[in-house]
């Protein structure tokens, strides 16, 4: 197998690095801080062409590979997991829903100022009583004057209360004409009567990302807002989430990185028992098995994201690239600040920061558990 990065790839990549060392690695953290969105960030990105990265160049975007958006991805979130998380979530769950099952005029009127990087999508599928049972919603849509009337409330929905935010995607349940339970997608812009949004959610990581309950009183859409098959909307979501998957293991990998770089870093600088603690074989041995285990998952990584972009099946590999980048990921946060020691457990310690941020990576666009129920399916299970 070839895994070699093309041109455009690397070139993107190079992009990134550039970036993220110039502006987001200097600028991110005080949002993160502070708990705020950077959304001038993100248009900076959108300049760039990033926010338009899946989409192609006939809506607006720059038409990358799968590969190309886990090594711009690698290169992004060492410098900012927030900023990282932001982006991904409006590259694949944001903007994908509308470019593979919207109309021509949709994709037109939402999609294109995505991918053009003059507004953030959003994807709303978890409700309070409702996150790894998507089945479970309660929010309804019904037939109401040549149009639907939406009613049920979201949370968790990263992306939809900034200045720079469209509105939603959302899932809501629907009947069929005979009755039965069916589900269906619909876009709600942002200043649609009825719809409103809470405070930002206050998580222990991702602190910059914009995280909040959505309510949908009485919002009235026309027809020309339901996206794709009114019949199999729950399939269309979660035909999303595939690519979600990927997304957060390459955010995975480059946590991994950012903190393999910290501890490597600070163990080759702090000197106790007369020498650079470096020198001991116990900090060595966990420097080691962060960049083997970091190793095995970027493969996996990359794997998965070939095989999407070579038209295979991908859905276990992506499965198991989330769950094994992810427990990478938390497992290294914390053996890097084991190697901080007490600076490590301090939040003004950028390790700190990113072990923060860690753990939501085993439990965003689907837990962990439930990527062992995507795997053991797909063994026949
Ligand atoms: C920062 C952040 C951003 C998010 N952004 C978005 C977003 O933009 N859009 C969106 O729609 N959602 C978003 N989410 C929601 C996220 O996808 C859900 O939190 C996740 O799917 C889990 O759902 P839940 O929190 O309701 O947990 P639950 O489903 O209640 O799960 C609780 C526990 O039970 C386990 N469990 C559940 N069912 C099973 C089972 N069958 N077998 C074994 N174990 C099981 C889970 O793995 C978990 O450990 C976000 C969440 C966070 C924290």
């Amino acid at each position: 197998m070839d895994l070699s990065l093309t041109d455009a790839e690397r070139d993107l990549a190079e992009l990134c690095r550039e970036f993220a060392r110039k502006e987001i690695a200097v600028r991110a953290p005080r949002a993160w801080y502070e708990g705020r969105c950077d959304t001038d960030l993100l248009r900076e990105m959108g300049g760039l062409g990033l926010l338009g990265m899946l989409v192609p160049p006939e809506w607006g975007g720059i038409g990358m590979s799968t590969v190309g958006f886990v090594a711009a991805m690698e290169q992004l979130g060492v410098a900012d997991q927030s900023v990282a998380a932001a982006w991904q979530a409006h590259v694949t769950i944001g903007s994908l829903p509308l470019y593979l099952f919207g109309t021509d005029e949709q994709r037109e009127r939402w999609l294109r100022p995505l991918a053009e990087g003059r507004a953030l999508g959003a994807f709303g599928l978890t409700e309070p009583g409702a996150g790894s049972d998507a089945r479970g919603i309660r929010t309804r849509a019904e037939r109401r004057d040549g149009g639907w009337l939406i009613n049920g409330r979201k949370t968790f929905i990263s992306n939809a209360g900034t200045d720079m935010s469209f509105g939603v995607t959302l899932l809501a349940r629907t009947e069929t004409p005979g009755g039965e339970p069916a589900y269906a997608n619909f876009v709600v812009e942002r200043g649609t009567p009825g719809f409103t949004t809470g405070p930002k959610l206050n998580g222990i990581g991702w602190r910059g990302l914009d995280t909040r309950e959505l309510f949908f009183d009485d919002v009235w859409v026309p027809d020309d807002h339901l996206l794709g098959d009114p019949a199999t909307g729950l399939g269309q979501f979660l035909r999303t989430l595939e690519v979600g998957r990927i997304s957060i293991a390459a955010l995975s990998l480059s946590l991994t990185q950012a903190v393999l770089d910290l501890a490597t870093g600070y163990a080759r600088e702090r000197v106790q028992f007369g020498q650079p603690i470096s020198r001991f074989q116990a900090i060595q041995f966990k420097l080691a098995d962060i960049a083997t285990e970091l190793e095995a998952a970027r493969w996996l990584t990359y794997r998965a994201a070939w095989l999407r972009d070579t038209g295979r099946p991908f859905v276990k590999e992506a499965a198991m690239a989330k769950l094994k980048a992810s427990r990478v990921a938390t497992w290294a946060a914390s053996e890097a600040v084991q190697v901080h020691g007490g600076t490590g457990y301090m939040l003004d310690s950028p390790v700190a920061r990113f072990y923060c941020d860690a753990k939501v990576l085993e439990i965003g666009e689907g837990t962990n558990e439930i990527q062992h129920l995507v795997i053991a399916r797909q063994l026949g299970c």
